[in-house]
């Protein structure tokens, strides 16, 4: 039998994105980047009763208009020639911008966004990188700061990949802190620690390669002991996580062994920075994370923390 936790309310009024249309993307039959994923998200979520407390979001019109502002207009066309996922992935970035739009008004404290394909291997390639389209994370950024109005956006990263594509997209810019521990010696190759950003943006690029088989111990450490200094530092306006769940025991892509409770603590440390800097705001975004039931598992931990009310 499953457990059920019933929360008795959501007092952060934590919003959640999802929408089927995000199961009709297809890389091919049986790759892991499936709809099932999301479909057993959504599943959890109904049987932990968290589904009935989350608000849903809708997504912002015209979302090509804020892509254009990390993605070519050649990439974009090319994208948008993909039949059914140029409209999924342009859906999901859209979904996205909905929920950062609603947490800037402060309609919602934070959100999660139950969405594919994911975004932050995507550069200007002109095709799908790392099962990534448009980079949703990175445009939210871009969103929260040219948009919103919001002056310094910290990206915390948490998949077992490094987000390259996020880094890239901001290695020049001091408005945007790229966090992001990761498996260096995986897809895409990149994550090093000398890699600071340049220019306007040196020191806004931190990567924090953890080694195979890192524990909850090692990643929590690393958040309590490199994240927050910096947070202290940077003292951000809005947060953006990059959750990536292939950083979980037993996934098929990763080896790290985080546990549902280190993804908790996780969410605590990041929530503990938001509300003593920026007015408890986050947008939490999936990325990877391919092991269905873990998967689930770990967001439903994620979710339940985002609706704890929590104070520094
Ligand atoms: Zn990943």
């Amino acid at each position: 039998m499953k457990r059920k936790i019933a929360p008795k309310s959501n007092p952060n009024n934590t919003g959640l994105v999802f929408n089927p249309k995000f199961l009709e993307h297809e890389i091919y039959y049986g790759h892991p980047e499936s709809p099932e994923r999301l479909k057993r998200i959504m599943e959890q979520l109904k049987n932990d009763n968290l589904l009935e407390c989350l608000e849903r979001i809708h997504p912002v019109d015209n979302p090509l208009q804020y892509i254009c502002k990390v993605h070519t207009q050649d990439h974009i066309r090319s994208i948008q020639d993909i039949s059914i996922t140029g409209e999924v992935a342009k859906l999901a970035v859209a979904h996205v911008l909905g929920a950062v739009q609603v947490v800037s008004m402060g309609k919602n404290q934070n959100a999660f966004c139950v969405v594919r394909p994911p975004g932050h291997h995507a550069h200007n390639a002109g095709y799908e990188e790392g099962f990534c389209y448009y980079n949703n994370v990175a445009i939210a950024a871009k969103y929260a700061h040219e948009i919103m109005g919001f002056k310094k956006i910290l990206i915390v990263d948490w998949d077992y990949h490094h987000g390259n594509g996020t880094q890239d997209a901001f290695i020049t810019d001091s408005n945007v802190l790229y966090f992001s521990t990761h498996n260096l010696f995986d897809f895409p190759g990149s994550g090093y620690p000398e890699i600071i950003g340049y220019e306007e943006g040196k020191g806004f690029n931190v990567n924090v390669p953890l080694g195979f088989g890192a524990t909850d111990k090692d990643i929590i450490s690393v958040f309590e002991e490199i994240l927050k200094p910096i947070a202290v530092k940077f003292q951000p306006d809005f947060i953006l996580i990059s959750a990536g769940f292939d950083s979980r025991k037993d996934d098929l892509l990763g080896c790290f062994n985080i546990t549902d409770d280190g993804f908790s603590r996780l969410t605590q440390i990041v929530m503990d920075i938001a509300y003593k800097y920026c007015e408890g705001r986050i947008v939490s975004v999936l990325e990877g994370g391919y092991n269905l039931e873990g998967l689930a598992k770990a967001v439903s931990c994620h979710i339940k923390e985002l609706m704890t009310y929590r104070t520094e």
